[in-house]
């Protein structure tokens, strides 16, 4: 996986652990807005590594725009991360991206 990605114009970088915990809990990824991360923990499933990261982006994404509170809106952003590549595949389908 590239270890850069523009957000909005905002370089950020894409950091890879081999795991990532909270606390006791381990989970996929998290993004730092102050710090320009993307957090992506290692997974033998790429697929699964892809939807962490388009969530951890979309995070950023609200981030950088301005809207802190859609960027800290957990449900928004998983329901986003599961719609939004639906919608994309169809602008690909039409030539519009
Ligand atoms: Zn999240």
């Amino acid at each position: 996986m590239e270890n850069k990605m523009s957000i909005l114009g905002v370089e950020y970088e894409i950091v890879s652990p081999e795991e990532l915990n909270a606390g006791e809990e381990q989970i996929g990824g998290f993004h730092d807005g102050f710090e320009r991360k993307l957090f992506v923990a290692q997974h033998e499933v790429k697929e699964f590594m892809r939807t962490c990261l388009l969530h951890e982006a979309l995070h950023a994404m609200f981030f950088e725009a301005g809207f802190e509170n859609y960027s800290d809106d957990e449900k928004l952003i998983s329901a986003l991360e599961h719609l939004l590549p639906k919608v994309s595949g169809e602008f690909k389908r039409h030539n519009l991206i």
